[in-house]
């Protein structure tokens, strides 16, 4: 295996790609469907958009992959980043840099991989769109040309959102090193410190907007039947699944985190109760609607939600807790169905 040696202007480079906040972000619906769709239309295994870090590459998109990130020194991707073009590998097997790679050898045993560089706006590149599968492939002259356009693309996005109010308040509000600890790898959503973190900050940005503060508690039903009849890597792709849904359905500005296990909380802003509530049945089709498609199979799933608006002035305990009460009401009255609760 030969690993990429570094870039040629690599601390300007990895200046840049820190400069973008795009490291240890939380997944976004943009991105994620066009890694979706890049998948079906390739006919690949997976699709990912990835960021060149100092030691590892990171995936800011990905679909049919669930680890969150490798080391660079085994990546593809440190490869694609030194051309000024596709990096195409139509054999892994048969190429000396990757022949004996890990990620070649060992699990998702590559075989094929095309990668096109991004750029961020001042020109540096920042990482890859890519193709992988598990099979040898050929990649013709119009897979190659729409591969670039996809690229470009993601590198019209991910220009945008450099500049966007988003990313400008994401910065105020967390720096880097913080946003790792925040971030679950499994969903790429927010974790339970995540939560904790913005809550009081939703709080005040809901408060200064004159909204109220929406709560909406989520428990996937009979989840560890998942586990036990189709494993614990079924379970895992339906939390992921289930995550990217509930983002779709979100508004951007919306939080989602995965405080835990099969459960999930949404701080949405709204004017009233009435559209907590379709907001909220509105991520209840998202999950239920149609079986999700994993691996080898598709699976009926459906979640439980319990809603509540935040009080002015009450703690973050208090509002999950009447959340949480009414999802368990949400169960005991059959699952796959939305309750709310009011203050008393
Ligand atoms: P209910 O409808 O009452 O919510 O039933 P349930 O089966 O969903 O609830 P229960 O609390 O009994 O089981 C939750 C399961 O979630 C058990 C646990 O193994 C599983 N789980 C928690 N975290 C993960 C995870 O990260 N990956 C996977 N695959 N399973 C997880
Ligand atoms: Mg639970
Ligand atoms: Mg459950």
């Amino acid at each position: 295996m030969q690993p990429a040696p570094l870039h040629p202007d690599e601390p300007r480079r990895l200046q840049t790609l820190r400069d973008q906040d795009l490291l240890d972000t939380p997944a976004e619906h943009y991105l994620d469907t066009l890694v979706r769709l890049i998948r079906d239309l390739f006919l690949v295994n997976s699709a990912f958009i990835t960021l060149v870090d100092q030691d590892r590459q990171w995936f800011k998109a990905r679909t049919g992959l669930l680890q969150a990130e490798t080391p660079r020194d085994i990546s593809f991707c440190g490869h694609a980043i030194l051309l000024s073009d596709l990096l195409l590998v139509t054999d892994a097997r048969l190429d000396p840099r990757f022949a004996d790679n890990p990620l070649v050898l060992g699990p998702p045993h590559i075989r094929f991989y095309a990668g096109q560089p991004i750029h961020a706006a001042d020109g540096q590149v920042i990482g890859t769109l890519c193709i992988a599968d598990a099979s040898p492939r050929q990649l013709d002259a119009a897979g190659i040309r729409h591969l670039r356009d996809l690229a470009t693309l993601a590198e019209g996005y991910l220009q945008m959102r450099a500049l966007s109010q988003q990313t400008r308040s994401l910065r105020e509000a967390v720096d880097r090193e913080q946003r790792k600890a925040l971030l679950d790898p499994l969903t790429q959503l927010w974790n339970r410190g995540g939560l904790n973190h913005f809550y009081p900050l939703e709080q005040a940005r809901v408060q200064d907007a004159g909204l109220r503060l929406g709560v909406i508690y989520c428990d996937l039903d009979h989840f560890k039947k998942v586990n036990d009849q189709h494993g614990h890597g079924a379970g895992d792709q339906v939390l992921w699944e289930s995550a990217r849904r509930m983002t779709a359905a979100l508004r951007p500005q919306d939080l989602l985190t995965r405080p835990g296990g099969e459960e999930f909380v949404a701080l949405v802003a709204v004017h009233d109760e009435a559209e907590l509530m379709r907001v909220a049945e509105r991520l209840r089709l998202a999950i239920g609607q149609a079986p999700m498609a994993l691996d080898t199979q598709a699976l009926a799933q459906t979640a439980s939600f319990g809603v509540t608006l935040a009080l002015c002035g009450e703690s973050q305990a208090e509002a999950l807790a009447r959340a949480d009460q009414a999802l368990y009401l949400a169960k005991q009255n059959g699952r796959n169905r939305v309750e709310g609760r009011s203050a008393t």
